[in-house]
């Protein structure tokens, strides 16, 4: 392990979290005294303004940076990293192995962390709207005590979409590979192959990293200089390091990496990682009751909530008795974290549409992610786009014995871009 008993330099990495999904990260027992919801996110206490906001714990941004990082070094080689976080492979713990950039870079119990990373707090800007306390809210979740069971509906807390947090990353003594490691990492938030917090995949915990800067401190004959580096010697190095190791192409399908990132893809969803950017129109006019608003929205306008997109595909497939162990492998089962993630489908236009619904002929955003999905699991889904079909339930359509037509919430799910994980093209751009 590299020594910290002294101070050589210091890299600083600075940014802005940018909400594009509403995110959740639980309270936990001790939120009760700042809310009443039965499923709180954290909050702290900014002693300055005398209240609770939410925020990012260190510890959380951590936890994701550094398994994202895992992710990517696993994928070019899996000896170079061992898993620390998520589905543990057996006899994998924290190896403490300098040559483990994971445990060089986040510690291990063989050595203490380079890198450190502060609370993310509330923006300025975003802190001094009026009606901060707005950016939290609770929505209707329907939660299934089994797969397949019927939904339970509980309120849920987290925070609204548009909220944006400050993040500060020390990594001291480092190199300007791991530097570059680190844009990377941050890089693959704005791809979506990264969320924050829980529930991401029912859409939770979209997010951008926005002005990303990089300051590295050094010390020189006594004296501490400050400059701005430039991004692009540290991402060099970076992807100088993946290519340098790269020698485990396309094994097994787990989380830990991207699956086929060597293989060229024949079709657009093609066996891999694939994120997909997507435009719903609304053929009808669309609304779905919230907790205490006349339709869900995210804080910022009305949405599609992404699991009752992702309750509607999975309800169909259910209906055409897809093959369980498919159905299994998409949503999830028991034993097995779903491959789906479908974030909320949201009003992306200029023009105000209001909070009482979505009209018609509306276009909203919406990204699906498909993590490691053969081709064959991709075509349940993808057989649904371009085709109207009802989103919701007969109630939430307005549809009854005596009213038989679809007055609402019909929709249309189109194809803007797809973006498969590729090595080449990921050390490339
Ligand atoms: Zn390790």
């Amino acid at each position: 392990m590299d020594s910290l008993d002294r101070f050589s330099n210091r890299y600083e990495i600075e940014g802005t979290i940018e909400l594009k999904t509403p995110m959740r990260i639980g309270g936990g027992q001790n939120a009760a005294m700042y809310s009443l919801s039965p499923a709180p996110v954290i909050e702290c206490f900014d002693a300055g303004s005398g209240v609770f906001e939410p925020y990012i714990p260190g510890s959380s941004l951590k936890g994701i940076l550094r398994s994202t990082l895992e992710r990517l070094v696993r994928t070019f080689d899996d000896s170079k990293c061992c898993v620390s976080v998520g589905n543990k492979k057996e006899g994998m713990v924290l190896c403490g192995n300098d040559t483990c950039i994971s445990c060089r870079m986040f510690g291990s119990m063989n050595g203490g962390a380079k890198v450190r990373i502060r609370d993310s707090h509330l923006t300025d800007e975003c802190r001094t709207k009026e009606d901060w306390q707005g950016y939290l809210r609770e929505q209707p979740h329907f939660g299934s005590p089994r797969p397949g069971g019927k939904g339970l509906m509980r309120p849920e807390e987290s925070v609204s979409a548009g909220t944006e947090f400050r993040f500060h990353i020390d990594l001291d003594n480092g190199t300007d590979e791991e530097a570059g490691l680190m844009m990377l990492v941050l890089r693959e938030f704005n791809y979506f192959r990264a969320h924050l917090g829980g529930g991401s995949t029912r859409g939770h915990g979209f997010c951008s990293m926005k002005g990303v800067t990089l300051t590295k401190l050094s010390l020189q004959d006594g004296v501490i200089s400050r400059d701005k580096v430039s991004g692009k010697d540290c991402l060099s190095a970076a992807k100088r390091y993946l290519a340098g190791i790269n020698s485990s192409p396309d094994s097994d399908r787990g989380f830990d990496r991207y699956w086929k990132a060597f293989s060229e893809p024949v079709n657009r969803f093609d066996d891999g990682h694939v994120v997909a950017t997507l435009i719903v129109t609304c053929i009808t006019d669309f609304s779905m009751k919230g907790l205490d608003e006349p339709t869900v929205t995210n804080g910022l306008g009305p949405v599609i909530p992404g699991s009752t997109i992702k309750g509607f595909l999975r309800h169909k497939l259910e209906q055409r008795e897809t093959d369980k162990k498919i159905i299994d492998s998409i949503f999830g089962g028991l034993n097995q974290r779903g491959r789906l993630i479908v974030s909320d489908a949201w009003y992306a236009g200029k023009k105000g549409i209001g909070n009482e619904y979505i009209p018609k002929r509306s276009a909203l955003m919406m990204y699906m992610v498909f993590d490691n999905m053969t081709q064959n699991e991709m075509e349940h889904i993808t057989q649904f786009f371009d085709k109207e079909i009802q989103i919701t339930g007969n109630t939430s359509a307005g549809i009854s014995k005596y009213n038989q037509g679809s007055p609402k919430n019909r929709v249309k799910i189109r194809v803007e871009s797809v973006n498969r994980f590729s090595a080449k093209k990921f050390l490339a751009e």
